[in-house]
């Protein structure tokens, strides 16, 4: 997670979609960002991305290989003005009417297996995108997920690779009875502030990537036959700018994927406040209410705020199209303060946290799948 608490007005007056990356700047290695809706984009290295930009907490999205015209609109589209999408034609429940089928399920999530998969993930060195940690990082979980899913023959587990970079997403699938597809997202890559640091990464993300591998495990025992298709997408080089969210969702626009919903946690460890804060900005709204519905009837009053542009995977989904929400631990202010150092460490994590945010996957899981 990253976000924009810096306003770039100097950039503001303007709107420019970048279409064609200059080959003097890409063969030099560079990268063109942007950082708000006007921003037409800024070329930078690598190593600035994280340490100028995620280092200090400045949401980015790294659109260099973004060539869709209808994608750089939406990204130069301010929060809340979104164009009408026909994906988003779907009216989403006032209430939870699943209760029945889900309490059971809800009741089997712990922590037991989270805290050991995210003593794995943090003692990885760290899990930048470009780095060998990262990408054996991107093996282990990769072996983790199969072992969890294997629990239900009928779910498969694919890697999504990336040209650009040697970490893949990762995508575990429950088919349903139609082809319509409910998502819930955590970002498993890391940054310590460099590409070199240690970056443990215990709250952003590793959290949300064992919460929503718990999900799968309860619902993978359970054996959990949906009518909509249930997807659990961990992306790849989410601190690069959202670089594996992005080529995920441009491959489902492409593909004319029907996605009812894309629900994305990223940073579910760390609540002072004990309560799941729904973010409001570059999401879609309908989703956001549904997604707050089913987090109040499950786990309690919950909290709002923005966290800026960029800031994590949901806005890919936004940009091509597709009805996003965000999920976090906790609102800005009194969020963990740890994010970006070799201080998101393992021992700061809060486990009811985790525990309330598992619950709320699964639940939102059982009660989506019958969008
Ligand atoms: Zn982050």
């Amino acid at each position: 997670m990253r976000f924009s608490a810096v306003v770039f007005s100097a950039l503001a007056s303007s709107v420019a979609l970048v279409s064609a990356a200059p080959a003097d700047k890409l063969s030099a290695g560079l990268r063109l960002i942007k950082t708000s809706p006007t921003d037409p984009g800024t070329w930078v290295t690598e190593e600035d991305k994280i340490s100028k930009y995620t280092a200090k907490n400045i949401g980015f999205v790294d659109i260099t290989d973004i060539k869709d015209p209808e994608v750089l609109a939406l990204l130069s589209t301010p929060s809340g003005k979104e164009v009408k999408l026909a994906s988003r034609a779907i009216t989403y429940p006032t209430s939870a009417t699943h209760q029945t089928q889900a309490n059971p399920l809800v009741s089997q999530v712990s922590t037991t297996n989270p805290q050991s998969w995210l003593t794995t993930l943090t003692n990885y060195y760290n899990r930048y995108y470009k780095s060998t940690y990262g990408t054996q990082a991107a093996t282990w979980l990769f072996n983790t997920v199969k072992s969890v899913a294997a629990a239900n023959p009928a779910i498969t587990v694919t890697q999504f690779t990336h040209s650009a970079f040697n970490q893949p997403s990762i995508i575990a699938k429950i088919p349903g009875t139609n082809s319509s597809i409910v998502i819930v997202s955590a970002h498993f890559d890391s940054t310590g502030g460099s590409s070199t640091a240690r970056g443990p990464g215990a709250d952003d993300n590793g959290s949300g990537v064992v919460v929503i591998l718990e999900a799968l495990r309860v619902l993978a025992n359970a054996k959990f036959a949906p009518k909509d298709t249930l997807e659990f997408h961990f992306y790849a080089a989410e601190e690069g700018g959202l670089l594996g969210s992005a080529a995920v969702f441009a491959n489902y626009k492409s593909a004319a994927k029907k996605v009812l919903a894309v629900v994305n946690q990223d940073m579910a460890g760390y609540s002072p406040s004990g309560k799941i804060s729904i973010y409001t900005d570059y999401v879609d709204s309908a989703l956001t209410a549904y997604t707050r519905v089913i987090a109040t009837a499950y786990t309690g009053t919950t909290t709002s705020d923005a966290c800026g542009y960029g800031c994590s995977d949901h806005a890919s989904a936004r940009s091509n199209g597709f009805p996003a929400a965000y999920v976090c631990d906790e609102k800005m202010a009194t969020s963990s303060p740890y994010i970006h150092t070799a201080n998101d460490a393992y021992s700061t994590i809060q486990w009811p946290a985790v525990l309330r945010h598992a619950k709320f996957t699964v639940a939102f899981l059982v009660e989506a799948s019958y969008l």
